[in-house]
């Protein structure tokens, strides 16, 4: 069988015909926040309703951090630094060069935060995060607690302000830039209205901050969870079938087939070019013909 399904010729050239989906370690509960260590050689990974960090290479499987403050997404900073979002917690941390951790936000305007979910780190050093409920809906991946916030996107300035830069999305979920940082790229799993899709929204960046927020891409089937883009502008979302490639005018141009629902994904590995991918219960790579763009 193919792993890959092409709805644009041009996806052909995006993929390896011979390279595998591949399932590297299985038997987790809900996998989450795939982030690449190069320096290290590992990949870190949330099982988040266990409670734990933990740590994939080619020696196996190990415990990074357990517990973990139900730990969800996870990126690293300019300086290589781990930076997680904590369900649990309800905040957002820094794992610093000497294991100590550091809270970059855990409220804004005196209320806790709900769930932090996904970061990632813009180049000028501020912390972006988005921040839904499901962290908090129930005990199943963290601790059920009432929501005081709406569920927002928040820049945490590299002097430690915050400031809630989109307030209007149901349930923002996943985070990323364009290559160029002129453009971001929030995925929505929730829904203001029921008839709402759950979809993926662009924004411009004008002077740091998200403006003229618009619909790129709606998923189907599932929806967007993690995304990350390619240094050509492309951009790569989980999906309930696989992994979905966006080209930068939101057209769909293919699709990798993985046999579990999808969380998130992350680019690594020696050549930049292997795509994590955490679904349900399992871990997958697969070698593309792509590089990734937000990949230290
Ligand atoms: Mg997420």
């Amino acid at each position: 069988m193919s792993f890959f399904v092409c709805d644009d010729p041009q996806f052909a050239s995006y993929v390896l015909g011979n390279a595998p989906v591949k399932q590297l370690a299985t038997g987790y509960d809900w996998v989450e926040g795939p982030v690449w260590f190069g320096d290290m050689g590992c990949l870190l990974f949330s099982d988040i309703p266990n409670n734990r960090i933990l740590r994939l290479d080619d020696a196996g499987v190990s415990t990074f951090r357990s517990p973990s403050n139900f730990s969800n997404g996870h990126t690293r900073d300019l300086q290589g630094r781990l930076v997680s979002c904590e369900h649990g917690g309800r905040r957002v941390t820094r794992t610093e060069w000497d294991g100590r951790v550091t809270v970059i936000a855990d409220s804004y305007q005196g209320k806790p935060l709900n769930s932090p979910n996904d970061v990632i780190v813009a180049r000028d050093g501020a912390i972006w995060f988005s921040d839904p409920h499901y962290g908090i809906m129930t005990d199943y991946e963290g601790y059920r607690a009432e929501q005081e916030l709406p569920c927002n996107v928040y820049r945490v300035d590299p002097g430690g302000r915050i400031e809630a830069v989109i307030t209007d999305m149901a349930c923002p979920n996943g985070l990323a830039f364009s290559p160029d940082e002129r453009l971001l790229y929030v995925a929505d799993t929730g829904r203001m209205f029921s008839d709402d899709p759950q979809h993926i929204r662009v924004y411009d960046m004008v002077d740091g901050r998200p403006a003229n927020g618009r619909l790129f891409h709606t998923i189907a089937p599932g929806c967007a969870d993690g995304i990350r883009l390619d240094t050509e502008g492309n951009l790569w979302s989980s999906a309930g079938d696989g992994v979905h490639c966006i080209a930068p005018d939101g057209r769909r141009l293919g699709r990798i087939l993985v046999p579990e629902r999808v969380s998130n994904i992350c680019f690594g590995g020696r050549a930049k070019n292997r795509l994590f991918i955490t679904a349900t219960t399992s871990v997958y790579s697969v070698v593309l013909n792509r590089k990734g763009a937000q990949c230290p």
